[in-house]
């Protein structure tokens, strides 16, 4: 390819990521909207910008759940509220202590909003694992596109249910579980059948089982069916419409997260190192099912799932014969 094609093809390819927050903006229910970020890793290119967040306006105020990954996003989230309504931000809702969910919290503090989250947020951003994930964050995306973020902690924690009456809606925030995270928490708007999942759904991507709870996961996801949503919001990814599709969508998660549970167990039993399970990870999980291949990031993330499950199973099976 010649430098001159190179360079035409450039701001093309620049063109395909959103240059402001508020471009992605989109009306979901009534009062009800959310910015979409685009669906891969952190990079310069994307800015950062690969979750959503949403926001819910009552007659009272603003009610946001997630702050997106720099106080700069944060901003942009902000305007992009402000583009539907003058009133008040009175909450953010971080579903989960993940950079990509919670490090534009600064821009949601200084617009006034009080902070929701897990109690184990507080812990996380003690611990060396914070600073080291922050600065690593740093490098990749840079002093300008990180400029003003901050770890910011919570104004109010739950670890197990609390109700929000604001402006005539009702928003009830339930720790699930462990799942994704040790911080999950979800929005349930029960009148309207609208549930703001975090990342405990995935849908038509490799779910990451990193935090070491795929476990407990499952046990959130039951809970997620006994809910019934009419509408799932996912911290990543489209919105999914429809009792029928998102029960699909749940029960492809569940499947995976099984099926991963149990190729790790035998080979574990079997004697493997974790490296060899790492290894041997993806031919396992397509000799189950062959479409696993098609879904984005398996390659990359099932391997790594499998390392991480090695130690959960292994715990497990420990405490088992005790
Ligand atoms: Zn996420």
């Amino acid at each position: 390819m010649s430098k001159l094609f190179l360079l035409l093809l450039l701001p093309l390819l620049s063109l395909s990521y959103p240059r402001h927050v508020k471009d992605t903006l989109r009306e979901i229910a009534p009062g009800v909207y959310g910015v979409f970020g685009t669906y891969e890793q952190v990079s310069k290119e994307n800015r950062g910008f690969i979750s959503n967040s949403y926001f819910v306006i009552t007659k009272e105020g603003v009610f946001v759940v997630d702050a997106l990954s720099t106080y700069r996003l944060g901003k942009e989230l902000v305007e992009a509220i402000r583009t539907k309504s003058k009133l008040p931000i009175r909450y953010v809702l971080i579903t989960h202590y993940h950079t990509d969910h919670f490090y534009g919290l600064k821009a949601l503090k200084d617009a006034g909003a009080l902070v929701i989250a897990h109690p184990w947020s507080e812990d996380y951003l003690q611990s060396d694992a914070a600073s080291r994930m922050y600065s690593a964050r740093l490098e990749l995306l840079g002093k300008k596109l990180m400029k003003g973020t901050k770890l910011i902690g919570p104004d109010i924690t739950t670890s197990t249910s609390m109700t929000i009456k604001l402006g005539g809606e009702t928003l009830e925030i339930h720790h699930l579980c462990k799942g994704h995270s040790d911080s999950d928490l979800v929005l349930w708007m029960p009148r309207r059948r609208i549930l703001f999942a975090g990342d405990l759904v995935f849908g038509g991507r490799v779910p990451f089982l990193g935090s070491g709870h795929s476990r407990t996961w499952l046990q959130c996801l039951e809970s997620i069916k006994e809910l019934s949503p009419e509408i799932l919001l996912p911290g990543h990814g489209e919105p999914i419409y429809g009792k029928e599709k998102i029960l699909g969508q749940v029960r492809w998660t569940e499947n995976y997260i099984r099926d991963i549970r149990m190729v790790v167990k035998e080979l574990y039993q079997q004697g493997y190192s974790v490296e060899e399970v790492r290894n041997r990870a993806n031919e396992e999980m397509l000799k189950i099912n062959p479409e696993y291949a098609q879904l984005s990031v398996f390659f990359e993330v099932n391997p790594v799932n499998a390392y991480y499950l090695y130690f959960e199973i292994e715990r497990e099976l420990l405490e088992e014969q005790r």
